[in-house]
């Protein structure tokens, strides 16, 4: 009986077995990572065209299926089956990935292949075809989500071939497409972490502008704000941190252009489940969220945090006159622009 958490769909099509692994382009030096085997479909084809196969696989039964199927053979010794979940398995190196993927785990296993230290020539993998879409949408189409312009950013993707549910056994809820994923080489300086903190912000209402989704709540830019004191102690420039006058700091969250928004934003509309909020979010949304509710009145910033508001200011309107645009709309290099200016004025994302 199929174990239905594992996301165990085995390919009975044996022509889109073959399909995937010549999109694959083997040289017969390649060792060749395969993510969850199964009973071994892709795996013997794999063996056919590569030097060594290490195949991560979760179920033992599975496992045991698998040996069966090349014990004796001349495959059996080139092929390495590791026992385990492969988000927390230490991988050999290898050149090339592919995968008919557990969905449940697509958006770990993509973060794990690119930040790995020595990343594959090349990953092939079968996703969700929601995911897979996401994966390589461009600037302006509505499936353009952090997740493209993060792995974007680390790797060049292409669509390889759709794939219907009726290729598998059983078939799963929801159709599929194969993606190619070559990580680019070398790495792009730029700190996965920095990158991601951006992103999360700039497409946390990804409709909106920039503007609203950085200055339009006070969560952002108490991050903002902690962040910033904590570069400050650590580069040894002191912060001003004198009693604010009467009158001064009143006007936090009031000068913005998105009050309208703010029923939305606590209600998390569209949640997005590989674009989930950081728990810093949610944490501070409920807080604000109760705040209101007991009709309390608002914390009282500082002038650290009007410094910060400030230069988030210079930033999306003098710097890089992106304040207006939506995240939806951003290409790579506006993104890029905006992490320099910010890291410029000493504001940091992680
Ligand atoms: N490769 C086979 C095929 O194409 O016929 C099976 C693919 S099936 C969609 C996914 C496989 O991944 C299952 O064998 C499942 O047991 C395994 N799996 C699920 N979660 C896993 C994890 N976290 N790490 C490793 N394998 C996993």
């Amino acid at each position: 009986k199929m174990n239905k958490d594992l996301g165990q769909h085995i390919l009975k099509n044996p022509g889109v077995a073959s399909a995937i692994v010549a999109k694959a382009n083997l040289k017969q030096s390649d060792h060749v990572l395969e993510v969850g085997p199964g009973t071994g479909n892709l795996t013997v084809l794999i063996l056919k065209e590569a030097k060594s196969v290490t195949a991560v696989e979760m179920d033992p039964r599975m496992a045991a299926e698998l040996t069966k199927r090349v014990q004796g053979k001349p495959e059996e010794k080139r092929l390495k089956i590791l026992l385990g979940d492969v988000i927390k398995t230490q991988l050999p190196h290898f050149d090339v990935c592919i995968s008919n993927t557990p969905y449940q785990i697509s958006s770990p296993l993509v973060f794990k292949l690119l930040s790995l230290p020595q990343p594959p020539r090349s990953c092939v993998l079968m996703f969700q075809r929601e995911f897979a879409l996401r994966l390589f949408a461009q600037p302006g189409s509505k499936l353009y989500s952090r997740l493209s312009v993060n792995v974007q950013m680390w790797a060049k993707v292409t669509h390889v071939m759709k794939v219907g549910k009726n290729n598998f056994n059983p078939p799963p809820m929801v159709e599929s497409n194969v993606v190619r994923i070559e990580p680019k080489f070398p790495r792009p300086q730029i700190s996965y972490e920095e990158w991601d903190g951006l992103l999360r912000i700039c497409f946390n209402r990804k409709n909106k502008t920039l503007r609203a989704n950085f200055v339009g709540t006070t969560v952002v830019l108490d991050m903002l704000e902690r962040n910033y004191r904590l570069w400050c102690s650590q580069n040894d420039i002191p912060v001003d941190d004198s009693p604010m006058g009467d009158g001064e700091g009143e006007a936090e969250d009031m000068d913005v252009d998105t009050m309208e928004d703010d029923d939305e934003f606590n209600g998390f509309s569209e949640p997005d489940e590989d674009d989930e909020l950081p728990d810093f979010f949610k944490q501070a949304q409920a807080e604000q969220a109760a705040r209101r509710q007991k009709g309390s009145g608002r914390k009282k910033r500082g002038r650290v945090y009007e410094l910060v508001r400030e230069k988030v200011r210079k930033v999306l309107e003098d710097v890089t006159d992106l304040a207006d645009k939506r995240a939806q709309k951003c290409e790579e290099g506006d993104f890029l622009k905006l992490l320099y200016a910010f890291n410029q004025e000493g504001i940091h994302f992680s």
